[in-house]
């Protein structure tokens, strides 16, 4: 009997519709020609949703997103909401819909495909072939900790406050997500700390070193300070596989780690909580206001995240596969959007890159049942 699986489609803002658009051609694809079948609906998210309902997180997309298997988010964003109220704009419901699942894991891969190794601003040679994970803790540290504020003393000079704060279970449950997917991968874990500075992250190398004992012998455990890391991951970076670290340097390590990879079209996520929530899936991308509803954004990002969510959600690790494989064909065979464009290639549009990539699908399927 076939599975079905729902998924939330939140297209969002600026090029968000066409990005999600060009991924659910694909998502259709494997719906009529695998074992698995997708349903989708779709719900307001950012800028769309506040002008149809007054609120970027309306409460009738978080009861569908709780309701859905897995969500697809295109992006929001955009110079039209700009001059709103903070709690009006439109990142508001990024932040909203990851605080009320409770995704406290960002899964951001970067993989550097051998076609666009020329497109990184590191030497060919040091990433062709990069396929690192870094997992970033995101709903604790820093950015939540408390006290947090500006004052003023009584001698008139300010004083800025942010504290960073973890609890054994925060860590633990994050370090559980870096080891599961290292024993899918490459079998090892770098934990990324500042050990020999803040107690706190000291505690984070202790819990982590506790769960790898309990549990997770046969994954090898290194640790390196953020600096050092920061460092490697421009010297050396195919040395990671996979690399677990605190919100606030996750934030910062991850961002180098894209650039590793050429352009930011390219980037998948996934934002994870405790077994049972639907996980969101988006690109790292925003909602590129320059470029929207002219069909040349680059939808591959996107797809990349529907891989991601039939690998991490939905266990299909053929489908997944399969998926990666096809877009890394297409890249092949030369087809650029705009922003990976390269002497010599061909320039597609948005649904032109959307039809290549379902129509790759198609023949490798001819040739080889899925
Ligand atoms: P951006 O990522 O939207 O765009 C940066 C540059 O990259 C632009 O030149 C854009 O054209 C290009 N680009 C981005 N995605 C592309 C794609 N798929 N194909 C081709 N080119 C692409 O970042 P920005 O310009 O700083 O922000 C624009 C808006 O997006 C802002 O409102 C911002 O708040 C929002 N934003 C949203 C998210 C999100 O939804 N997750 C993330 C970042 C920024």
């Amino acid at each position: 009997m076939a599975t079905t699986k729902h998924i939330l489609l939140l297209a969002g803002d600026g090029i968000g519709p066409e990005v999600v658009g060009e991924t659910v051609k694909v998502i259709n694809w494997f719906s009529q020609n695998t074992a698995t079948q997708f349903t989708a609906s779709t719900a307001l998210i950012g800028g769309a949703a506040y002008d149809a309902k007054g609120t970027p997180f309306p409460d009738e997309t978080l009861e569908a997103a709780k309701k859905s298997d897995a969500v697809l988010l295109g992006a929001v964003g955009g110079p039209k909401w700009e001059s709103l109220p903070i709690a009006s704009r439109p990142e508001k419901g990024l932040l909203g819909i990851r605080k009320e699942l409770g995704l406290f894991a960002n899964l951001r891969p970067a993989i550097c495909f051998d076609a666009l190794a020329d497109a990184s601003s590191l030497k060919r040679d040091i990433v062709a072939g990069l396929d690192i994970m870094i997992v970033r803790e995101l709903t604790g540290g820093i950015y939540f900790g408390q006290p947090r504020g500006v004052e003023t003393l009584p001698d008139g000079t300010r004083r800025g406050i942010n504290t960073e704060v973890y609890t054994s279970p925060e860590v633990e449950r994050i370090a559980r997500v870096a080891f599961d997917l290292a024993a899918k991968r490459g079998g090892r874990v770098c934990s990324v700390d500042k050990a020999n500075v803040l107690e706190c992250t000291e505690m984070w190398r202790e819990e982590v070193i506790k769960v790898h004992k309990a549990s997770y012998g046969k994954i090898e455990l290194s640790h390196m300070y953020v600096d050092n890391a920061a460092m490697q991951l421009v010297r050396n970076p195919r040395q990671f596989d996979v690399l677990v670290t605190t919100n606030m340097f996750g934030d910062i390590l991850s961002d180098i780690a894209s650039m590793l990879t050429g352009s930011l079209g390219m980037l998948p996520s996934a934002s994870l909580g405790v077994s049972g929530t639907p996980g969101v899936y988006e690109p790292v991308h925003g909602s590129a206001p320059d470029i929207a509803g002219k069909n040349l954004a680059n939808p591959i990002a996107t797809i990349l995240s529907f891989a991601m969510m039939l690998r991490y959600s939905f266990n299909l690790k053929n489908e997944a596969d399969l998926l990666e494989a096809t877009v890394r064909k297409v890249l092949e065979k030369g087809l650029r959007t705009g922003d990976i464009m390269q002497d010599g290639m061909k320039k597609v549009s948005t649904t032109e890159m959307g039809d290549a990539i379902v129509s790759e699908l198609q023949k490798t399927a001819l040739q080889k049942a899925v």
